[in-house]
């Protein structure tokens, strides 16, 4: 069935083992991220092959998913109070920064006789989730108290939605405030957890600030590209993943549209390059499954021209092979794309052993 998705595990695993050797280096333990292919049990056993111990994913329903993995399992999105029983069930550390929610962990926690470890996240400019560090002590003041909890450490999280590339001054400050909170409140911390893939380009330096022994990495283990300026990381694979679609129709036309121009099928007023006649391949997938600023053709010589909810168009002129209808496309993926392709239903995923 086309289109489909294949993912190559070896690939995988090989990615995981130079990260985690890599990480071991340095002093880094590192957390695999699971959410960008919706936790498939299959890829994340792939990651544990390669050695890494922690699986860590932004929504609860993925981390049940992989229950029946040998690993820790560590929540990343700021747990809902809506989730905190099967939360305190199955796993076993998560990120917090909201201490209403940390007193109801820890009620559950005592109701079932468990103890939930907790990281908490610091904002330090990338305005997504955490304490602001005026805020830090006195947080840090009332969560003490909270019994069943148990707090493990201190982490930070950037690049994602303030654009805040990790340095030596944010993580700096990561690491000073960290320590100040674990002596102040004699808390014992193992972790300062210093953010995400974009912070793989100073570990790759050996310039993480001292302190930092924890990242949590998705984008680089899958697809061998680090997050702050994008660039593919020498040793590991960034194929894992390949996009597969089937040619439905194939035919010469003009590559300028007929007629008044509105609105395309998103809304977007549409912009159009003359290139003559030109020869079009459509293939039979579009929005609902897959980005198509996310997706890299393997054959250079074809042109993504656009894409409607069912369909991408392709400008197949100056490519060398003589495409047919029925002839299937291959595409290497940004993050984004197997983010779609993994969440779309109407994507097969094919798992290459
Ligand atoms: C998604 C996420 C990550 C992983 O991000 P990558 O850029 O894919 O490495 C790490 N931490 C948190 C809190 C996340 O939400």
């Amino acid at each position: 069935m086309y289109p489909r998705i294949e993912i190559n595990l070896k690939k995988i695993t090989d990615n995981a083992r130079v990260l985690n050797e890599l990480c071991k280096k340095y002093g880094i333990t590192p957390w695999s991220v699971t959410k960008c292919f919706c936790a498939d049990p299959r890829i994340a056993k792939a990651i544990v092959d390669g050695g890494i111990e922690y699986l860590a994913d932004s929504r609860l329903s993925n981390l049940i998913r992989l229950k029946d993995i040998e690993a820790k399992k560590v929540l990343l999105r700021l747990p809902m109070h809506s989730e905190i029983d099967d939360l305190v069930k199955y796993v076993d550390y998560s990120l917090n920064s909201e201490l209403s929610t940390l007193r109801l962990i820890g009620e559950t926690c005592e109701k079932l006789g468990k103890t939930h470890n907790v990281v908490i996240m610091i904002d330090l400019g990338d305005l997504r989730e955490g304490v602001w560090p005026d805020d830090l002590e006195n947080f840090v003041r009332e969560a003490v108290e909270i019994k069943g909890i148990c707090i493990k450490g201190f982490g930070v999280n950037l690049t994602c939605y303030g654009g805040v590339i990790p340095d030596n001054d944010n993580l700096g400050k990561l690491v000073a405030l960290a320590k100040k909170m674990d002596e102040k409140f004699n808390l014992n911390i193992e972790i300062i957890s210093g953010g995400n893939s974009s912070s793989f380009y100073l570990l790759q330096k050996g310039e993480l600030p001292k302190g930092i022994n924890n990242l949590r990495f998705g984008e680089v283990l899958l697809l061998g590209r680090e997050a702050a300026y994008c660039t593919h990381v020498d040793g590991l694979h960034k194929d894992a993943f390949t996009l597969k679609g089937q040619i439905i129709e194939l035919k010469e036309k003009p590559s300028v549209p007929i007629g008044k121009i509105g609105l395309d099928a998103f809304g977007e007023k549409p912009h159009y390059e003359d290139r003559g006649i030109i020869k079009r391949a459509i293939l039979g997938m579009g929005r609902q499954d897959i980005e198509t600023g996310a997706m890299h053709p393997y054959d250079s010589d074809i042109d993504i021209l656009g894409a409607s909810s069912d369909h991408i168009i392709l400008d197949v002129t100056k490519s060398q092979k003589p495409y047919q209808v029925g002839e299937i496309v291959d595409f290497t993926l940004d993050y984004v794309c197997v983010l779609k392709a993994m969440t779309s239903e109407y994507v097969e995923k094919v798992i290459i052993e």
